[in-house]
């Protein structure tokens, strides 16, 4: 499936659930979200249904995200279902891995491929602040169980935050001295409740690379991150700057929000209905939603806010 400007669209996003256990200050707001009724909310049965249809039009990886989608109860039979669809190849998730350490063997079984996990500090005080309230611990232990259970090579996203965490870039790229994980460092996007934090709080990959000169590049692996690699490590390191860098001409992807409304672009304010829509009407406003991706998105950066009208718990990254 191709998009006007000949993307090939491979990759959805789906959103399990906009409620979080965090509240991490770029993302969500302090007094988390209203409480949605389960009507509002996809049924796991809809997004399977949703993630066939688009599967059928050459989708071919997956990424279960949210909010936490570690919170929607019944997501590891979802994981079963979407695993059976034949031609996926790739099935994946984010999450902040608060509850991987109970959960990482049976989402192993329940045929996920790996797992990215939240971390943007090694700090336990700094870690509580930037999530109003989580445990670093309990984080880090779901790292361990997620390795543990062989869903690998796990990713860790870093949002680098001015102010916060420039400072850790070093000792957050050591984690890949001896583990073959990657640490990917995100430029925050001026999303939502992210806008609200000023020009300050954005601190751009160019920092990752003055920290760390001996830094050697890698090939691409057709990914959205730059990859390095330090010397002798057996990681790597990732740099994802949707604001430095415009990437949207490599954009593949597709989003679909847990209330049920396909995104064409991550960054602008167009979101397609799919609820009630089945067969051949949900396969034309996939469709449609394909011929919808513009070919980039709008200006954005430090001052200039996504026209997303959306926080990123809604959307899922
Ligand atoms: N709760 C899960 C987690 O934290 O990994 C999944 C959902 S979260 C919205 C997905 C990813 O988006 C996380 O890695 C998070 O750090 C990142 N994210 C959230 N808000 C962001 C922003 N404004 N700019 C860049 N990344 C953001
Ligand atoms: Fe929750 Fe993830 Fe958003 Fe943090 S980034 S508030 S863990 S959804």
């Amino acid at each position: 499936m191709r998009d006007r400007f000949q993307r090939e669209i491979t990759y959805l996003r789906v959103s399990l659930t906009d409620r979080c256990n965090l509240r991490c200050v770029y993302c969500m707001p302090p007094e988390g979200i209203g409480k949605r009724d389960h009507s509002q909310i996809l049924s796991l049965e809809e997004i399977e249904e949703i993630a066939r249809e688009a599967v059928a039009l050459g989708v071919r990886k997956i990424r279960l995200t949210g909010g936490e989608p570690l919170l929607r109860r019944g997501m590891t039979g979802l994981c079963r279902g979407l695993r059976a669809i034949p031609a996926l190849r790739e099935l994946t998730l984010t999450t902040n891995g608060l509850l991987l350490a109970e959960m990482a063997g049976e989402l192993k079984a329940a045929g996920v491929d790996r797992v990215n996990v939240s971390l943007d500090t090694l700090d336990p005080e700094k870690y509580r602040r930037i999530t109003r309230g989580g445990s670093l611990d309990a984080a880090l232990a779901g790292i361990q169980a997620a390795r543990d259970a062989g869903l690998t090579p796990v990713k860790l996203n870093c949002v680098l935050i001015g102010g916060f965490n420039g400072g850790e870039i070093p000792a957050l790229a050591a984690l890949t001295a001896r583990e073959p994980v990657e640490v990917r460092f995100i430029e925050l996007m001026p999303i939502g409740c992210a806008a609200g934090l000023g020009p300050e709080a954005y601190l751009p990959c160019e920092a990752v690379l003055e920290r760390l000169p001996g830094l050697e590049p890698l090939e691409p692996d057709g990914g959205v991150a730059e990859r390095y690699r330090l010397p002798g490590a057996a990681g790597t390191v990732g740099l994802i700057r949707p604001l430095s860098r415009c990437f949207c001409g490599q954009c593949g992807r597709l989003r679909l929000t847990a209330d049920g409304r396909i995104k064409p672009c991550l960054h602008a304010r167009e979101e397609l209905p799919l609820r009630g829509l089945h067969g051949p009407d949900l396969r034309r406003a996939l469709e449609a939603a394909v011929r919808r991706k513009p070919e980039r998105r709008g200006e954005l950066s430090a001052s200039v806010p996504s026209e997303a009208a959306r926080d990123m718990n809604q959307i899922g990254g």
